[in-house]
C-alpha cells in the first residue's frame, strides 16, 4: 500500500498549492483529531482523511493509467497528536517554495506564512523571511519596500494589487489562530520558587527608597532577570512572555508596580502581587481600584484626545505640497547611522560631496553603521512657499503630492496608541539618555 511520510505530504502541499490554501486543511493538520471512520466525501487533492487507524492524504493516483484521487496512509501520525505542530523544526531548499533560494532550516509556522503570504502571491519578488516570532509589521514592511510606485510593478517590484494578495494571505491565516494556539505549561502559569522571598528581601533591603522610581524599576528589573532564568528552556514561556506580557507576569507573581492616579506626585506603588491576593485596607485597595479607574479613563479621554490630535494635525498640516521635483538645498539634517534605525533611511538621500545619493534598501545602510551622515531633511527643503520637495521628505512621496496626510495621520496614530495601551498593561522602565543625545 502506498505510504507517505509527513513532511513529504507538507512539501507536495506546499510545492503544488493544495491543502495549505483551504482552511479546512490547518482544522486537521494542526489539532488532534478524534480518529474514527468519517463520511468520505467531496475530497480534493491535499486534503487530510480522518479514519479509524490514522490519518491519510489525499493525492491523486500515482499509476498513469487511474483518475482520480486515492487516499495515501501518513505513515509517521501519531494518534493523540497533532501532525503538525507551528514551532516544529524542518530543512528546506529551493525545490519547496519559489522564494527560497538555499538550504533553510525553519519551523512549519514561518514556513507556511512565506508561502501564503510571500511566494504564492508573488513568487521570487521576497525572499524567504526565516524571522522567528513575526508581527504582521515586519510582513508589511517586507512588501512595503518592495511596493512599485508606478501601477504595473517593474523590475522585481510589487504592484499594488500584488501587495494586496500578500496581505489577503497574511490575514488568511489569522483566521486559523482562532482554532489552534501555543499551550500553556505548568511552569508557564506558575511562579519560581523563591519568587516571593527574592521579592520581599529585595523591597525590605530597599525599604527607605521606594518613593523613587528609578529604584523601583530597578527592582522590577531584577526580579525579572530571574523570572527569566526560570522560563529559560520553557517552549510555551517563549511564544507567550515577549514585550509587555512580561510586565503581566511581574504583577501576577512579584508585586503590582507603580499603579497610576488622578493625583499628581502621589506614591501607588503596589508591593502585592495579584497571586497574593489584593489588599481590603485602606491604604492598599484605593491603589488597585485607581489603577483601573485610570486605565478606564484613559480609553475614553484620551481616545477622544488622540482624534482631535489627528484633527487639528490634519487641518495644519493638509494645505502642505509635496513638489515632485528636488530642491537646491545644500544642507542636510546630521545624522548618527545606528543599528535598528537602517530602515528608517532607506528612501532617504545623503549627502556625497556636493551631491545627493539615494539610499535604495537597508543593505546599502548597514555599511554606514556609526557613522555621522547629513541626510536630506524637510528642516532644510528650501521649496518655496507652503510646500516641500519629496527629495527632502522620502523617496515614498515622489509621486503623492497630497501624501503629507499620511505623515500626520502617523504622528497621530502613535499618539493614540500611546493612550489606548494604559488600558491593556503597563510597566515602569528607566533608560539613561546621554546628554549629547538629546541636543542633536
Ligand atoms: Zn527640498
Amino acid at each position: 500500500m502506498r505510504t507517505i511520510t509527513k513532511l513529504e505530504f507538507l512539501k507536495h502541499c506546499l510545492k503544488y498549492k493544495v491543502g495549505v490554501t483551504q482552511k479546512r486543511w490547518y482544522v486537521t493538520a494542526f489539532t488532534i483529531p478524534l480518529l474514527k471512520e468519517t463520511d468520505l466525501v467531496d475530497y480534493h487533492e491535499g486534503d487530510i482523511a480522518v479514519k479509524a487507524d490514522g490519518l491519510y492524504a489525499v493525492l491523486q493516483k500515482e499509476d498513469d493509467e487511474a483518475v482520480g484521487l486515492e487516499f495515501v496512509k501518513l505513515s509517521d501520525y501519531k494518534p493523540k497528536e497533532p501532525l503538525y505542530r507551528w514551532t516544529d523544526e524542518v530543512t528546506v531548499d529551493s525545490d519547496w517554495l519559489d522564494n527560497l533560494q538555499k538550504e533553510e532550516v525553519t519551523s512549519i509556522g514561518i514556513l507556511i506564512l512565506n508561502a501564503v503570504a510571500f511566494a504564492y502571491p508573488v513568487g521570487k519578488k521576497i525572499p524567504f523571511l526565516n524571522k522567528r516570532g513575526m508581527k504582521p509589521s515586519t510582513i508589511e514592511h517586507a512588501i512595503a519596500i518592495r511596493l512599485a510606485n508606478t501601477d504595473e510593478a517593474v523590475d522585481g517590484s510589487i504592484s499594488m494589487a500584488e501587495a494586496i494578495q500578500c496581505i489577503d494571505g497574511m490575514n488568511f491565516l489569522e483566521f486559523v489562530g482562532t482554532f489552534t494556539n501555543t499551550a500553556a505549561t505548568p511552569k508557564s502559569i506558575t511562579a519560581p520558587k523563591g519568587a516571593r522571598e527574592l521579592k520581599e528581601k529585595l523591597f525590605r533591603e530597599n525599604k527607605d527608597k521606594l518613593g523613587d522610581s528609578v529604584e523601583v524599576t530597578k527592582i522590577a528589573n531584577q526580579l525579572q532577570a530571574f523570572d527569566k532564568e526560570y522560563l529559560k528552556d520553557d517552549p510555551a514561556a517563549q511564544a507567550y512572555f515577549t514585550g509587555k506580557a512580561t510586565a503581566s507576569r511581574t504583577k501576577l507573581h512579584y508585586f503590582g508596580g507603580q499603579g497610576l492616579d488622578f493625583k499628581e506626585g502621589s506614591n501607588n506603588l503596589i508591593t502585592k502581587s495579584l497571586g497574593e491576593g489584593i489588599e481590603t485596607n485602606q491604604s492598599e485597595f484605593p491603589k488597585w481600584m485607581n489603577d483601573s479607574r485610570y486605565a478606564s479613563f484613559s480609553r475614553g479621554g484620551k481616545t477622544a484626545q488622540g482624534g482631535y490630535t489627528y484633527k487639528i494635525l490634519q487641518r495644519s498640516l493638509s494645505s502642505l505640497i509635496i513638489v515632485g521635483k528636488p530642491c537646491e538645498t545644500k544642507k542636510g539634517h546630521k545624522r548618527v547611522i545606528e543599528k535598528g534605525d537602517f530602515s528608517k533611511y532607506v528612501n532617504r538621500y545623503y549627502k556625497k560631496g556636493e551631491g545627493w545619493v539615494l539610499f535604495k534598501s537597508v543593505e546599502e545602510v548597514v555599511p554606514f553603521e556609526g557613522k555621522v551622515l547629513e541626510i536630506r531633511s524637510p528642516i532644510y527643503c528650501i521649496e518655496p512657499g507652503n510646500n516641500i520637495c519629496y527629495a527632502c521628505l522620502s523617496e515614498h512621496y515622489k509621486h503623492s503630492p497630497d501624501g503629507i496626510v499620511n505623515i500626520s495621520a502617523a504622528v497621530s496614530s502613535i499618539i493614540l496608541n500611546t493612550a489606548l495601551k494604559l488600558m491593556h498593561n503597563s510597566a515602569m522602565g528607566a533608560a539613561t539618555i546621554e546628554l549629547p543625545d538629546l541636543a542633536s
